[in-house]
């Protein structure tokens, strides 16, 4: 009795009944049986007579491998002289076809891939098909030779697929695949064209080194991420790029984008040649230094800044993404770059990002509508004054008001922070004094200063009285104290609302603790020498480091700094014989910073770096020679204590210098633990070993450096 398979056709509808015996106590022979864990030997071993037919035939055989049901496969290196015909085959297992040889045509009709998929260095001598199969695992095709016409269409790559070095002699067609993983034609040879209609490369594409002869086609392409792609005249009509990266390709020849959709896409520096745009959606695109050339702006006639996407059901009941552009975003909205009214407009310049001037005021909410509409007018002042087109954009942050001059040229800016220095100058001028303050350029008709001088005026007034309004309807109470004195400020003095914020410097988050002071003693000034080249170096490092004599202004006392180090990330601790006699040293930095750590030994240690200079070490010896460091401490504090008490006897009048020594006394008997914890951490190597190193092993503990913003 024969097998019951019957393979039908899907084109002409051909049925075609299997002729090989049935199997076992099955309806289907051994090569459709689907019992592959128990058909495998008995499997192999049929196979390999309808291989050996084939090898022994004096002319081609074909070979039908419809529905075949594989276990593990091995084509390693056969030569199918006839047709190989493996539609609707299902390989349950992985399979390897390396170093075979296809002399005539290969069909892999809705074949299932569910192993890993070899096909490395395979000769297609003549025609493949690939239609609508799938690939579970990864897919294979290095190194492979396409000599005939050859079709990838419809196919699922549900793994890493790869076809790197190999070489495609007529055009290809990649259409309507999905490449669920990472896609790598890297060195492949495309030498007649290939056609990527409608693909979708959900992650990255990789063409490094991929040659294009011959048109590319992207068209409807969805590519997630692309990378070095370089082929000149890409056709990307259609193709949805998302995130896509066109990586170490500078320079685009002839790449067409119509239509295609551009989303999050990076363009930054990249020069383009005879381009085209047209119809396509430019969506959060980075175009920094782009240099689109004269024909890509004459090509490019329309763009779109906004598009809409959604799911849809196609026929066969899968689901894919749709892209179409929202129609009201159309640039410019009618007519052409380049012609008529936009004669002078293409879409390059459109697309210029306009570079802001940004300026942070001390603008209390309530007077933010009265302060953006004086400032709109500021916007008129420099185009009588300087002749500069400027945007202005307001932003509220928090108790500010964040302020935002968009021009088109650095050049400008510097003239905008004049203008504004000046207008701001000019607030609260009647106008007979504007007339005489402002300089007009020389192109401005008089109706318009005279116009422009009114408006001023309007504008201050119209802010002057809200000001009184603002403060007569605003409680004075303590919630409101802060913003009731800006207001108070500015009604005396409404220029105060155009100050720009000002901005301190970011707090250092190293700092270094070390006996200083007048010193002319040789080690003394060794010492100072090393903290300088020490802060030198973390400096260069990136990192901003906090040191007494660059970080104290005036007035600032050494408690505040020291408080400040207590808190900060690390402090890089030089310890010499004065210092660890320092109350400076001891008491306001090192033992801040352990009574911060809650006097936890392991949190301290993480925010002490320890160098000991040679005159120390005796000194960190053991617990005995630490005992006498903390013997002085305990009859200095008494000394110290006992002369501030006669001074002072009711603590009242000298508190600043009674905090120091009740830190002191609190110090002393926690003075052991402090310093031991110290010198576990010391350094090994020597201080001068560790200096001639140029510090690294200080710069290796040390916080990576904060980017500055
Ligand atoms: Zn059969």
């Amino acid at each position: 009795m024969n097998c019951s398979y019957i393979h039908t056709d899907k084109t002409n509808g051909t049925k075609t009944p299997c002729q090989h015996p049935v199997y076992g106590n099955e309806t289907l022979c051994v090569f459709h049986s689907t019992e592959t864990r128990t058909k495998t030997a008995d499997f192999d071993k049929a196979l390999g007579v309808l291989l050996n037919q084939s090898v022994a035939s004096p002319t081609p055989l074909d070979l039908n491998f419809k529905g075949f049901v594989f276990s593990k496969a091995d084509f390693r290196n056969f030569v199918f002289r006839g047709i190989a015909d493996f539609r609707s085959a299902i390989f349950t297992d992985d399979v390897s076809f390396r170093s075979a040889k296809f002399l005539q045509q290969a069909d892999f009709h809705k074949t299932e891939f569910r192993g890993r998929t070899e096909f490395f260095a395979v000769i297609f001598a003549s025609n493949l098909r690939f239609l609508g199969a799938n690939f579970r695992g990864s897919a294979i095709f290095n190194g492979c030779k396409f000599r005939g016409s050859t079709a990838f269409h419809g196919c699922k790559f549900t793994g890493f697929a790869s076809w790197q070095g190999s070489k495609f002699d007529t055009p290809v067609v990649f259409q309507s695949n999905e490449f669920v993983a990472d896609a790598d034609f890297r060195q492949a040879t495309f030498f007649n064209g290939v056609d990527f209609f409608q693909t979708l490369f959900r992650r990255r594409a990789d063409f490094e080194g991929t040659r294009f002869h011959g048109e590319v086609q992207f068209f409807e392409t969805h590519i997630a991420f692309l990378k070095k792609l370089n082929c000149p005249r890409a056709n990307m009509n259609g193709a949805v790029l998302h995130t896509a990266q066109i990586w170490e390709n500078e320079r685009l020849i002839r790449y067409s984008f119509r239509n295609a959709f551009l989303i999050s896409m990076n363009l930054a520096g990249k020069e383009l040649e005879d381009c085209d745009f047209t119809g396509a959606v430019f969506k959060a695109v980075l175009t920094v230094g782009w240099k689109p050339d004269c024909k890509t702006r004459l090509n490019t006639k329309y763009i779109y800044t906004d598009y809409q996407s959604g799911e849809v059901e196609s026929a066969d009941g899968g689901k894919h993404r749709v892209y179409k552009p929202v129609l009201s975003s159309r640039v410019p909205a009618e007519g052409n770059f380049g012609e008529g009214e936009h004669a002078n407009f293409t879409f390059a310049d459109y697309l210029l990002d306009p570079i802001p001037l940004n300026i942070p005021l001390d603008v209390p909410p309530p007077l933010r509508s009265a302060v953006t509409n004086y400032l709109q007018l500021f916007t008129d002042f420099l185009k009588v004054t300087q002749g500069i087109p400027v945007e202005l954009r307001t932003r509220a942050e928090g108790s500010k008001l964040r302020v935002e001059f968009l021009v088109q040229s650095e050049q400008d800016l510097a003239a905008i922070r004049k203008s504004f220095a000046e207008y701001q100058k000019n607030t609260g001028h009647n106008f007979e004094e504007l007339k005489l303050n402002i300089s007009f350029s020389k192109d401005v008709a008089a109706w318009e200063q005279e116009l422009l001088l009114k408006r001023m005026e309007n504008q201050f007034k119209y802010l002057r009285e809200e000001l009184t309004l603002i403060r007569s309807y605003l409680p004075n109470s303590t919630n409101d104290r802060l913003i009731f004195a800006r207001v108070d400020e500015a009604t005396h003095s409404p220029e105060v609302l155009l100050k720009q914020v000002a901005i301190s410097a970011p707090e250092p988050y190293i700092y270094v603790s070390y006996a200083w002071g007048e010193d002319d003693t040789p080690e003394g000034q060794h010492r100072e020498e090393i903290v300088n080249l020490l802060c030198e170096t973390v400096k260069a490092s990136g990192r901003e480091i906090g040191r007494d004599k660059t970080h104290m202004r005036a007035g600032d006392s050494i408690n505040r700094f020291a408080q400040e180090m207590s808190k900060s990330k690390r402090i890089i601790a030089v310890i010499s014989q004065k210092s660890l006699r320092s109350e400076n040293c001891m008491v306001l930095e090192l033992f801040k910073a352990f009574r911060h750590c809650n006097y936890e030994r392991v949190d301290f240690q993480e925010q002490i770096i320890a160098l000991v200079m040679d005159d120390a070490k005796d000194i960190l010896r053991n617990a005995l020679t630490i005992g006498e460091l903390a013997k002085f401490w305990i009859s200095h504090h008494k000394a110290r204590r006992n002369m501030l008490a006669e001074i002072d006897s009711e603590r009242t009048k000298s508190p600043n210098e009674w905090a120091v020594l009740d830190a002191m006394g609190e110090m002393c008997p926690r003075l052991p633990d402090m310093v031991g914890a110290i010198k576990d951490i010391v350094m090994k190597r020597g201080f001068e070993e560790i200096r001639d190193d140029g510090f690294k092993e200080v710069l290796s503990l040390l916080p990576v450096p904060e980017k500055s913003i």
